[in-house]
């Protein structure tokens, strides 16, 4: 059996990067139907949009697609691709894998956090208005649906993915009807999952003096957008930065996976820069997919060549290139497959 896929190889360091991926994922033995879908800056100068329909429309009918990084034009009055693709596929709930990587420097070597961020409302629903020249007020939406829809997702992930503990983080001493429903609604759907994922709740702010005294002591985390936005990047900088974290946005019907890094335009078409964030998003795939063998295969392979440090980029202070590092994870993933 093959798995159908839209794929967008994005601009800038992105096609190559999507090759690099596409030759690990083709060593798992697993069949891939890719359906590739131009986006981002070429698609502007031809049709008129970095976005076009089709584009979604592969999405909506594979259900599932990896995306290489867009460009987003500063000033041009187009709307960010990635938020277009999040409104139109109603991809409420953003996942960011955050684990140490044995050869990337970073402060501790045992950090594995996976943050859940719910990506759909909070203050990022974008009503804001002035009141009067002085100020501005802006409005934070916190409805029980999508508190529940999200705290489920982190507990199945849990489930799914074996973990042990969702902690749920809010600011519910302070914005006790907003965040104190994202909490409420948060220890309703943790009292289904009893005895198999434990749960406990964090205020936000001891939870960012928590997390970088003391990773080792949290496993998955679900947040509101805003919280969510800002943890992730705390906890990407606890494992080395955001050139390695993967990243997925996922809804109820569509999946997109995507590196959280940009597109690097200055090392385009270089054969330079590091595919490590693009082929752990594709691990977060298979994951997504049921492919659980595969993606760990995959995983281990990358941190296996990192570790190893002879084929590593130049951010990861070698000499290899974008497809030398992608052969060389290809190779172990071969091997253990
Ligand atoms: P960037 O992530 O592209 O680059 C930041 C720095 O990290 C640069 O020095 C870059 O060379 C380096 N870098 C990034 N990815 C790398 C990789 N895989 N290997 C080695 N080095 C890497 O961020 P930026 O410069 O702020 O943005 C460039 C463009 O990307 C902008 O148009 C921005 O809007 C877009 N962007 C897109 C996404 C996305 O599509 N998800 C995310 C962030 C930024």
């Amino acid at each position: 059996m093959s798995y159908a896929v839209t794929l967008i190889p994005g601009d800038g360091i992105g096609p190559e990067l999507a090759t690099a991926t596409q030759v690990v994922l083709g060593a798992t033995g697993i069949g891939f139907d890719w359906d590739v879908q131009s986006a981002g800056e070429a698609t502007i100068a031809t049709e008129g949009t970095p976005l076009p329909d089709r584009v979604i429309e592969s999405i909506r009918r594979n259900g599932i697609a990896l995306k290489g990084p867009i460009t987003t034009p500063v000033g041009s009055g187009f709307r960010s691709v990635n938020v277009g693709l999040r409104q139109a596929l109603e991809l409420y709930a953003n996942v960011r894998p955050a684990r140490s990587m044995a050869g990337v420097e970073s402060r501790y070597d045992d950090v594995d956090l996976v943050i859940v961020r719910e990506n759909t409302e909070d203050l990022y629903a974008g009503i804001e208005h002035r009141v009067g020249p002085d100020a501005a007020e802006s409005i934070k939406i916190i409805t029980r649906a999508a508190s529940q829809r999200i705290a489920r997702y982190a507990f199945e992930y849990a489930v799914r993915n074996g973990r042990r503990k969702v902690t749920a983080v809010h600011k519910a001493n302070i914005m006790k009807l907003s965040d104190g429903l994202f909490l409420e609604s948060a220890q309703q759907v943790a009292a289904e999952y009893a005895g198999r994922v434990e749960f406990e709740d964090r205020i936000v702010d001891n939870m960012c003096m928590q997390l970088v005294q003391k990773p080792d002591l949290y496993d998955v985390l679900v947040l509101p957008n805003l919280y969510g936005d800002i943890v992730s990047d705390l906890a990407a900088g606890l494992v080395g930065g955001l050139g390695v974290a993967p990243g997925a946005n996922i809804g109820e019907s569509a999946a997109v996976f995507e590196p959280v890094h940009g597109s690097a335009p200055k090392y385009a078409g270089q054969n330079k820069a590091n595919p490590t964030a693009l082929i752990l998003s594709a691990a977060l795939m298979l994951r997504h997919l049921g492919e659980t063998d595969a993606a760990v295969a995959i995983e281990d392979a990358t941190r296996g060549v990192i570790a190893d440090g002879e084929t590593v980029t130049y951010d990861l202070g070698g000499t290899a290139g974008t497809r030398e590092f992608g052969e060389a994870v290809a190779g172990r993933v071969r091997a253990s497959v």
